[in-house]
């Protein structure tokens, strides 16, 4: 993979701003209300290739590298669209890239970057494990040349969008364990020709991401979709870790630029007391001050995306990039429904619908908690705080 120039950076901005321009601020406010999937922004993106940025050249994706997926994200949200709608397909692929086989590869991948498959559920979340993801009780038996899975996920988004699910599951129980980070194992679960009992039970949630209670009931997948070697799914998955934080921090700078233009264009417009609301130092200086944090963690994010894309250790740096843009994007959303006020709630505005939607990002799919605690931990050298 080469690095990409300034100028091929600035071509693919531009060609997804061009691409969002079609799905302005109705199409996606009425997604929401329906709590639909937005399918005609996902084709428009597949049909671009850029759903497809960090699938190889040679089984038909584009080959970019993570700086450049990250623009992608970026651009859309910046756009006012919602890039959750597709980004799982960007966080799980490096899962199947660097640990799948080559027949996984041959057999599902020319499809994902054809749009014929879409591989947009990762089921990893448990009831009774939470953060704590080496204590997953779904498990997986081998039983000849097929594993049965039988247990229970709880917020897996868009399964019934998708065609492929990775699943993280047990493959030996945690007791018989030395070594707690093994014993786990990721599985592609084809959801279009499931033996057994899968169901997904949709969630009721503050945000439209199609998020699920999954019911495994002896359900069979068989030996040859077992990803890499059984017991080191844990590890594959932290693999991937890097990459995940990095995608967020450019979403969460979207979205922090998509409210910091909004709330100047309005305070510019919006007259009260006779002059400009952006006159008042109260109104002008907050989203000023949420400009500069969203810049400063910009930085951050294109530091840790050049380290990964030269194949560097990032993990302090994709951490960071997660944390502050997350947050300062949290405080631009902030800043500006303060600006709207009381339209700031009105649907009409789209502020509450980003507002709903950045706040995600400090949360899932990892809590800033746990990447403070990676950075005290793994940077800082301070003792394990879980
Ligand atoms: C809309 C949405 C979509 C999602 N989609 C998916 C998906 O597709 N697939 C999937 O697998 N998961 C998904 N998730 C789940 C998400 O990844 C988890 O919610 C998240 O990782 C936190 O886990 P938890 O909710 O169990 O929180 P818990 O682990 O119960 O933690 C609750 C709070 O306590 C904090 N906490 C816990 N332990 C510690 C500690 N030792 N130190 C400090 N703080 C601590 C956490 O940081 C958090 O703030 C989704 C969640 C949401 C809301």
């Amino acid at each position: 993979m080469d690095v990409s120039t300034q100028e091929e950076r600035q071509a693919i901005r531009e060609s997804v701003r061009e691409l969002c321009r079609d799905f302005p601020d109705a199409y996606w406010r009425e997604v929401d209300k329906k709590e639909d999937y937005p399918l005609a922004f996902v084709e428009a993106l597949t049909k671009s290739g850029y759903l497809a940025a960090l699938i190889p050249e040679e089984y038909g994706g584009a080959g970019l590298g993570i700086t450049d997926a990250g623009i992608i994200l970026e651009e859309i949200n910046r756009s006012g669209c919602n890039s959750g709608a597709c980004h799982a397909q960007m966080y799980t692929m490096g899962t199947l890239l660097r640990h799948g086989s080559e027949e996984q590869k041959q057999r599902y991948l020319p499809g994902v970057a054809r749009g014929e498959i879409r591989l947009q559920a990762f089921a990893v979340t448990e009831p009774n494990a939470g953060s704590e993801t080496t204590r997953i009780e779904t498990k997986a038996v081998r039983h000849g040349d097929r594993y049965v899975v039988n247990g229970q996920k709880i917020f897996i988004s868009r399964v019934k969008q998708s065609d492929l699910m990775l699943l993280l599951a047990r493959t030996t129980p945690y007791d018989e364990l030395k070594d707690k980070t093994r014993g786990l194992s990721v599985f592609i679960v084809d959801l279009r020709d499931v033996q057994g009992k899968l169901e997904a039970q949709p969630l009721d949630m503050m945000i439209n991401h199609h998020t699920n209670t999954v019911f495994f009931e002896d359900v069979e997948i068989p030996a040859e979709n077992l990803i890499g070697e059984e017991g080191m799914g844990f590890r594959y998955i932290i693999d991937g870790w890097n990459a995940e934080r990095i995608l967020i921090a450019a979403e969460a700078i979207g979205d922090g630029r998509w409210f910091t233009e909004r709330a100047s264009a309005y305070a510019r417009d919006r007259v009260v007391f006779g002059r400009p609301i952006g006159m008042n130092q109260g109104i002008q200086f907050p989203i000023a001050q949420a400009y500069a944090h969203i810049e400063a963690a910009d930085l951050m994010r294109f530091e840790a995306a050049a380290k990964f894309d030269r194949r560097e250790k990032c993990g302090a740096e994709a951490n960071m990039a997660k944390y502050l843009a997350s947050e300062a994007a949290w405080e631009a959303a902030n800043v500006c429904l303060n600006t709207f006020g009381g339209y700031g709630f009105a649907r009409d505005y789209d502020v509450e619908r980003k507002f709903r939607e950045t706040r995600l990002l400090s949360v899932a799919p990892v809590s800033n908690n746990l990447v403070l605690a990676f950075l005290g931990q793994n940077v800082l050298g301070m003792p394990k705080s879980y």
